[in-house]
């Protein structure tokens, strides 16, 4: 089987009433270790690549290394989605690779680093839809700006100014209409990293997660039922994972992530693809520095990849499928080509 439009994906989702993690790759270690999570929960699967991550792996291999995740394991729907495309030339770079799913990110202008006008991003997203809709292609857009800056991408905003780059309901209604995307990347408070805009807790003093404007996601719900939302810098972060980096020589001081209830809160009104990056940089991060830590007389890459590989599949694949939902639906329908998705635009 080959790989499938994302809109199907998020679709028979919406139907089940689940979310589906969209987690970011670089290399092949993270394919297998998403893919083997996918085949154990029996999870249909979206695996995004960033910009970045393109030019890290040299493009041809990430694609190569797809085409192996949906030969060896074909009974698993498995979307190849572009994180935050910064352009259109970037969206027709992804789909001649054979992406099934691009974002373009026109929240920010092409440099990746300042807010758009939303005319600016209308004009943008639309474009990105008449791309890639006519070849069965998904596009999910963004409206409003999150926190934090990955990859170089983000303005970079700090928690006081977020507030203002929330997502406006109302605004996204006309966003929705003006262009027919397929997924609306919504700002409410996240931000990308594990350093993420928290605030302090008045009684204690204590720092705490950011606080989420969950009634944004509510209220889009109420407007527009079928549209479907995606969470950005949803990592969870947990203290489990940065304590082992920390434990093993690391140092990275006051992390936040957004807890995982949250997440399953949006996925009852309309979150249906929940993006996760961090969480499994961690992961792989911690289990390597164990390794080198405990065992200094090795050096074959093997002895630490493969833990890092483990780490990746158990402690973030397997338990982020199992609560966003989509573990068990794997099978409940037939996969669909981007020539079908093609004709299901057309009509
Ligand atoms: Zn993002």
């Amino acid at each position: 089987m080959a790989l499938v439009p994302m809109r199907q994906i998020l679709d028979e989702a919406a139907k089940g009433g689940y979310g589906v993690g969209a987690f970011n790759v670089n290399n092949m270690e993270q394919i297998q270790a998403i893919m083997e999570a996918a085949n154990e929960t029996h999870s249909p699967v979206i695996i995004q690549a960033s910009r970045g991550a393109l030019k890290y792996s040299k493009m041809i291999y990430l694609q190569k290394l797809m085409e192996a995740a949906v030969q060896e394991y074909p009974h698993i729907p498995v979307a190849m989605h572009l994180d935050h495309g910064n352009s259109i030339e970037t969206c027709k770079q992804a789909i001649a690779l054979g992406f099934t799913s691009v974002m373009i990110d026109g929240s920010l202008d092409e440099t990746g680093k300042v807010p758009n006008t939303y005319e600016a991003n209308v004009a943008i997203t639309l474009a990105a839809v008449e791309l890639a809709h006519p070849l069965g292609v998904t596009v999910e857009g963004e409206l409003g700006c999150l926190g934090g800056i990955e990859d170089g991408q983000g303005a970079g905003l700090k928690a006081d100014e977020l507030d203002a780059h929330l997502t406006d309901p109302k605004q996204a209604e006309d966003f929705v209409a003006k262009t027919g995307l397929d997924a609306l990347a919504v700002a409410i408070g996240t931000s990308h990293g594990a350093y993420k805009s928290g605030r302090k807790d008045p009684k204690t003093g204590k720092m705490l997660p950011p606080a989420l404007a969950m009634e944004r996601i509510r209220e889009i719900h109420k407007r527009m039922p079928n549209c479907h939302m995606v969470m950005h810098g949803s990592s969870s972060v947990p203290q489990e994972l940065v304590d082992i980096i920390n434990k093993y020589g690391g140092n990275m001081p006051g992390t936040f992530g957004i807890p995982v209830e949250n997440i399953q809160e949006g996925i009852k009104y309309g979150v249906r693809k929940v993006n996760v990056d961090t969480d499994s940089r961690l992961a792989m991060t911690g289990a390597i520095r164990k390794v080198f830590v405990e065992s200094p007389n090795k050096f074959d890459p093997r002895d630490y990849l493969k833990p890092a590989r483990e780490a990746m599949r158990d402690l973030v694949y397997i338990p982020r499928m199992k609560a966003f939902g989509q573990a068990g639906h794997a099978t409940d329908y037939k996969q669909m080509t981007l020539a079908e998705m093609k004709e299901a635009y057309g009509k």
